[in-house]
């Protein structure tokens, strides 16, 4: 195993920048995740980690070596497609076979470790058959095995998931993840399935057209986002464009005041991010009937969604949008009886309302398209 470092990697397509100088360093056994919505350039980064796309500028370096100028087969890599790719008339341990052949192993050698991949992938039992006699998610353990086979410095995966249901899924998620572990493999995997990043990967990057907008640990991305794209695209947040008004207080567009974290005064426009989890919710209106004291937020409930475990509460404050999750009521809670058009009172921890800095493309802040996002913008 080895580290991988990508420096200022880009390419170009006739006019447009697919991928704009990614800069990344992975380290030895760990497995990095490559986030973001569609045509973002996820793939073209990993198909030029792999060698099959030629990079306009930059350099890919695995260990010690700079592999930019070298082709996919000696660059020590192993990579999972999508598609699996698997040969159909070749068995299953033909196919792993393939890319020892390839370099030249000596066959005792070969059907040792062909042996001993299938054993890892729990796919031993069924060497002879060929790929069309295997389940989806039997193929793609086959693709695992061949790509593991070679003990490649660094394993390359493209939305190795994509093709199998729900369930097989999770399960082939969890079994990536353990081998990833067991073996200390240096893996790069991309997936436009947040939840499979968030549970997979030791760090994330979220791109977004070409560009790397934050990398860091799950936790990181969630409750401390770079900019709006990246708290739209991570989760669900509540986004709510406006100024700082005074230290504490934020003023919505529509003139709403929102209790957040400021450690300034000083007047300045900016978008305040707002997890629907750290939302609370009371019957009735604030005590005081000041909005933003410590007496609470007005808001009227537009409407209830029951999620079992979860309900949803979509709030309207006067033109503002506000998206809250509550733990289902139960018992003699009196969130029970809430129903379009109650008034109820919002409070937050300020330290939840955090003011991220102003995104350098406001036009693309918008990640509902990718349906994780739920940026609230303002009435006109
Ligand atoms: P998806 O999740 O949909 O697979 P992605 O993030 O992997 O998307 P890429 O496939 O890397 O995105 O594409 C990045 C951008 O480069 C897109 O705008 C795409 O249209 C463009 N692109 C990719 N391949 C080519 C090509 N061969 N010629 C021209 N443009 C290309």
């Amino acid at each position: 195993m080895a580290s991988l470092r990508l420096e200022q990697l880009s390419k170009r397509y006739n006019d447009a920048l697919a991928v704009a100088g990614v800069d990344l360093d992975v380290a030895e056994g760990e497995l990095v995740a490559l986030l973001g919505p569609s045509g973002c350039g996820k793939t073209t980064t990993l198909r030029m980690v792999a060698g099959f796309i030629k990079p306009t500028a930059g350099r890919v370096i695995i260990g010690a070596e700079d592999v930019t100028a070298r082709p996919p087969h000696a660059r020590d890599t192993g990579m999972v497609f999508q598609s699996y790719a698997l040969f159909p008339h070749m068995t299953v341990a033909e196919n792993v076979s393939f890319g020892l052949e390839m370099r030249k192993i000596a066959r005792p050698e070969r059907e040792t470790r062909i042996a001993e991949a299938l054993r890892m992938v729990r796919l031993d039992h069924l060497a002879q058959r060929l790929p069309r006699e295997l389940s989806g998610g039997q193929q793609q353990r086959v693709a695992l095995a061949r790509a593991l086979v070679i003990n490649p410095a660094v394993f390359l995966l493209d939305e190795p998931l994509s093709n199998l249901d729900a369930k097989l899924r999770g399960e082939v998620r969890l079994e990536i993840r353990n081998l990833q572990q067991r073996l200390g493999l240096t893996t790069l995997i991309v997936t436009h399935d947040q939840e499979e990043a968030l549970t997979m990967a030791d760090r994330l990057v979220v791109m977004d057209r070409g560009r790397v907008r934050q990398i860091g640990t799950a936790e990181d991305l969630y409750e401390r986002p770079a900019d709006a794209f990246v708290a739209g695209f991570v989760g669900r947040c509540n986004l709510i464009d406006g100024a700082v008004e005074a230290e504490g207080r934020f003023r919505s567009g529509t003139g709403i005041v929102i209790p957040c974290a400021t450690d300034t005064a000083k007047t300045a426009s900016g978008t305040v991010a707002l997890r629907p989890e750290r939302i609370s919710l009371t019957p009735g209106a604030p005590e005081t009937g000041t909005r933003g004291g410590e007496a609470g937020v007005a808001a009227r409930v537009a409407a209830v969604t029951y999620l079992g475990a979860q309900t949803e509460y979509h709030l309207d404050l006067g033109g503002l949008s506000l998206l809250a999750v509550q733990s289902t009521p139960s018992g003699d809670d009196p969130l029970k009886a809430l129903r379009p058009g109650a008034p109820v009172t919002l409070n937050w921890d300020r330290a939840a309302a955090r003011i991220l800095p102003p995104t350098p493309d406001a036009d693309h802040r918008d990640a509902d398209q990718h349906g994780v996002g739920n940026h609230l913008h303002q009435g006109a």
